[in-house]
């Protein structure tokens, strides 16, 4: 007999405005007199609960269905108008119960992600798999209850649970009070809003160290980080950058010798994911107290700085925001070009109908160049800060990636392009509108409806953006109740769907699992051929932009001090200046021709630096 599970999403349920149960009326199971679909006896939203007050009615409360009784008819997701029911087949291979539900008809997850000591795990799975949640349970944030939401749970049966996986060795550890747990959580934007101080003051709090040395401990890790200049900067004036490099620093200050990083990139840019990737892998080897190694795991989206970062990957598959299920632990190199592939060998489980490729490119077909804009010797100069362009050239229908670090004058040479900022020397040949998106999503106050935000999109591009970023979906919902993720394609769209010689787009990657980056690359390489228009993208994820970008623009320079850019140029010799800059080197994996780092002073970094081709030879 098929496994199913049946899930309900409680923000979407509206008993009252489908006409009393609809599911429930329809449902073929429960016409034989069985009670499949139900009345269930949860808390009710605000709005049901006013609306209820409103017409005198009492019966507020969300569908329940019985996952045994359901025969998967297919009938109410389909007839749901809000969409609110998932019914899906679970794989057959799977024949345990999961490691936490969080309540009747809600998302499960099968098994945890397993901590190695000595070594870095990485976590890699799309959006609303459930990463977060395993490290939660990791972390101790909540106790898994193994899908058994009303009954009380002992270590024992956990413990059971795993019973001859490495998994059991180490719960055993752990409730023995012989592991110690530190936990980054992913949301480092919403430090500020809970902590008011330094971030010196930060630090000491996290330092859990109280000897005399504590403050050296301090100066140290900021140095490894790059915190010095910041420490006696109060946290609500950080950048993102500098935020998400205090909370690693304030993770690591913890005594623990299991330190979890959930997305240790976010914010920062490809120079600062380098440093801090080098900063976690040494970690692992780190000897605390009691002379045992630490154990490190990552999640993280951003493919070259996984692989650069971790030993070993667990890799999380299943259905979006339904299940999700934790494979065995594979080596990096090989479980990253299964994610891809789409299929777990060891498990002999394919998740994925297509393979993800890096080599999309989409035919322009035979075009000669049209130019858009071009300078000569532009110059911008503030009182601490000098920017200098010597001459290029844009052209309409391309993709031009921008690579630099985070202060070193990408945004005030985009706002010269635009008109924004008049240079203190030299000119541009034309005047172009821009339609621009911004780094930083802010939008956690707004209610505006998705459908009006994105009026223009949905009037005019359907098919070339909201169809395809499956944004559909979305239409009914408040722009404040929007995932990172949803939301930064809603805002990308809304960018594009404006009138506009020229379309930047600053940090389109951030909160987009892997996916999702590939989708929306292949979305805005076609807008921009499409509409014979042209995009710019600032992008610190070095596979995105290696993917999206016809050609290339280097900035180069002090961050804060000078900048320099450089090109447009072609790919390859953009790569080399940016990488020649990062001293770093880039080989193609063989398999699925992903960029990888090659190790400093391997044979192939030799090599390729030898030649004088730092980016995949
Ligand atoms: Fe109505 Fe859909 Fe809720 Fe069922 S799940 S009660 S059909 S809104
Ligand atoms: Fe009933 Fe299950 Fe069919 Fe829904 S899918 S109508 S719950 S049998």
């Amino acid at each position: 007999m098929k496994r199913r599970i049946a899930v309900i999403h409680k923000d979407k349920c509206n008993p009252l405005g489908c006409g009393n149960y609809l599911c429930a009326k329809l449902c073929p199971v429960n016409r034989t007199g069985e009670d499949c679909v139900k009345e269930g006896d949860d808390t009710t939203t605000k709005a049901i609960i006013d609306e209820c007050i409103k017409e005198g009615d009492e019966t507020t409360s969300k569908a329940v269905i019985d996952e045994v009784l359901c025969t998967g008819c297919g009938i109410c997701p389909k007839r749901c108008p809000y969409g609110a029911i998932e019914i899906i087949n679970l794989p057959t291979s799977l024949n345990k119960s999961p490691i936490h539900r969080f309540g009747e008809n809600s998302f499960a997850l099968f098994s945890l992600p397993t901590p190695l000591f000595g070594k870095v795990a990485g976590v890699l799975g799309r959006n609303g798999i459930g990463k977060s949640t395993a490290f939660k349970i990791l972390a101790g944030l909540f106790k898994a209850n193994l899908g058994q939401y009303d009954k009380e749970i002992t270590n024992k049966d956990v413990l059971e649970y795993f019973k001859g996986t490495q998994m059991q060795a180490f719960l055993e550890e752990l409730f023995k009070g012989n592991i110690t747990l530190s936990y980054k959580p992913q949301q480092v934007e919403l430090i500020p809003k809970n902590f008011k101080g330094t971030t010196k003051e930060l630090l000491k709090k996290a330092n859990s160290n109280t000897k005399d040395d504590s403050d050296k401990q301090i100066q140290e890790v900021a140095k490894a980080l790059d915190l010095t200049p910041y420490l006696d900067r109060n946290i609500s004036e950080l950048s993102g950058g500098e935020l998400q490099r205090t909370v690693i620093a304030a993770t690591v200050l913890k005594d623990a010798n299991l330190i979890l990083f959930d997305e240790p990139s976010s914010y920062l840019d490809i120079k600062q994911r380098i440093k801090v990737s080098q900063f976690i892998r040494s970690l692992a080897e780190n000897k605390n107290k009691s002379q045992n190694q630490n154990a490190v795991m990552v999640i993280e989206h951003d493919l070259i700085i996984l692989d650069f970062m971790t030993d070993l990957l667990n890799i999380m598959y299943g259905h979006d925001a339904v299940y999700g299920i934790v494979s065995g632990v594979k080596n990096t190199r090989e479980g990253i070009n299964q994610f891809l592939d789409g299929q777990l060998k060891e498990e002999n489980v394919r998740f994925r109908s297509t393979p993800l490729k890096f080599e999309g490119g989409v035919d322009k077909g035979e075009t000669l160049p049209v130019e858009l804009i071009s300078w000569e010797d532009l110059k911008l100069k503030y009182e601490h800060f000098a920017l200098n362009a010597n001459s290029g050239t844009i052209y309409k229908n391309e993709v031009i990636g921008i690579l630099g670090e985070n202060g070193i004058g990408k945004s005030s040479f985009i706002k010269m392009l635009a008109g924004l900022q008049k240079p203190s020397s030299g000119s541009l040949n034309e005047e172009i509108s821009v339609s621009y998106k911004g780094q930083y999503l802010d939008y956690q106050d707004d209610e505006t409806l998705v459908a009006e935000f994105l009026h223009l999109a949905v009037t005019n591009y359907s098919t070339q953006l909201v169809k395809p970023l499956s944004l559909d979906k979305y239409l009914t919902k408040k722009l404040n109740e929007l995932s990172g993720g949803e939301l930064q394609r809603v805002v990308v769209a809304k960018t594009l769907a404006q009138e506009a010689d020229l379309y930047l787009l600053d940090e389109p990657s951030a909160y987009l699992d892997i996916e999702q980056r590939l989708l929306i690359t292949k979305v805005i390489k076609r807008f921009a051929i499409e509409k014979e228009t042209t995009v710019l993208v600032v992008d610190h994820d070095l596979m995105f932009l290696d993917n999206i970008s016809d050609r290339l623009m280097v900035f180069t320079g002090k961050p804060g001090i000078e900048g320099n850019l450089q090109g447009p140029m072609g790919k390859v010799e953009g790569m080399n200046t940016f990488l020649k800059e990062l001293g770093i080197t880039l080989r193609r994996d063989p398999q699925s021709k992903r960029p990888r780092i090659n190790k400093p002073g391997s044979v192939k970094d030799r090599e390729q630096r030898a030649a004088n081709k730092l980016y995949y030879a």
